[in-house]
């Protein structure tokens, strides 16, 4: 096993989980089918899921929309990635996807949750050749992530690296930090990067999704819906992959699954652009 542990993670608080109250990853693994949540997580998830069903769905597609994308970057040759916001490990985890297309690509994980730290280590393994690493900390100061030794000694940020960001922007309430950050992650990766991220929208089903976001941030977790217009600056100044910003389920479908999802249960927005 060749992953890279940091034990002096930036901003370090020691890791508490506190599972008397929901908690967004593990809320987010109960709906997935997994099994590191706990009864409020689950109570959450429950009430969510009566008061929209497609929340299922949609979360699904947003974990195909991350292996599609990935998929995708791999193919353009990118054998270097930065995920931030990771969530508890979920096969197939980003790291398969791309080094089952490039055997030696090289990923560094990134989130803040205890729960995804305690995981990291036995679920996210790399090889010699195709090495990972994992950060704990929090995604708000990038600079002081593409600085850590755990980085630099994983990837070469002389090359392009793919940054991801999938399904966390929706934490970042205000719209102008959530723009800035990437932004700033973008400034410090080199030409030929690109970025893939989603969030999530109620433009598919307002009032269904409506209901969900705000039971997410009545439960102690805020969290906000972008328009498409909302979204699209993410994108600014980058080179957007066809077909665009779209719902998740459409960005670039495998052939043959045109349509199997409606768009009124998908809840995200997603896209994948090249900084030139
Ligand atoms: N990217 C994964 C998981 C999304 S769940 C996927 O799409 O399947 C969102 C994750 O973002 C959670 O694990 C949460 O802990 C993490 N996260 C939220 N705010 C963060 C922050 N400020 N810094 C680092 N990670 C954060």
């Amino acid at each position: 096993d060749d992953t890279t542990w940091t034990n002096r993670p930036l901003g370090y608080e020691p890791p508490q989980i506190d599972t008397s109250v929901p908690h967004s990853a593990r809320v987010y693994d109960y709906i997935l089918g997994g099994k590191d949540n706990y009864p409020p997580d689950r109570a959450a998830a429950e009430q969510m899921l009566a008061s929209w069903p497609g929340l299922q769905i949609s979360m699904r597609e947003n974990r195909k929309f991350m292996h599609r994308a990935v998929r995708y970057l791999a193919e353009q040759g990118i054998d270097q990635f930065l995920d931030i916001g990771t969530g508890i490990p979920t096969s197939p985890n980003l790291h398969e996807i791309a080094q089952g297309i490039i055997p030696d690509a090289r990923v560094v994980y990134v989130d803040n949750d205890p729960i995804v730290l305690a995981h990291a280590g036995a679920r996210l393994t790399g090889t010699p050749a195709g090495r990972i690493a994992y950060i704990h900390a929090d995604m708000h100061d990038p600079e002081a992530i593409l600085r850590a030794p755990e980085l630099t000694d994983t990837l070469d940020l002389d090359r392009p690296v793919a940054l991801s960001i999938i399904a966390v922007l929706q934490f970042v309430l205000d719209d102008q930090k959530a723009y800035d950050l990437v932004k700033q992650y973008l400034q410090l990766l080199a030409p030929g990067s690109f970025l893939a991220m989603s969030t999530v929208t109620i433009d598919s089903s307002p009032k269904p999704i409506g209901s969900v976001v705000a039971e997410y941030t009545k439960r102690g977790m805020p969290a906000r819906n972008r328009t498409r217009a909302e979204v699209q600056p993410f994108f600014d100044g980058l080179q957007l992959v066809e077909p665009g910003v779209t719902l998740v389920h459409q960005w670039q479908p495998l052939p043959g699954t045109e349509g199997d999802v409606k768009d009124s249960d998908v809840a995200m927005y997603g896209g994948v652009a090249l900084k030139a």
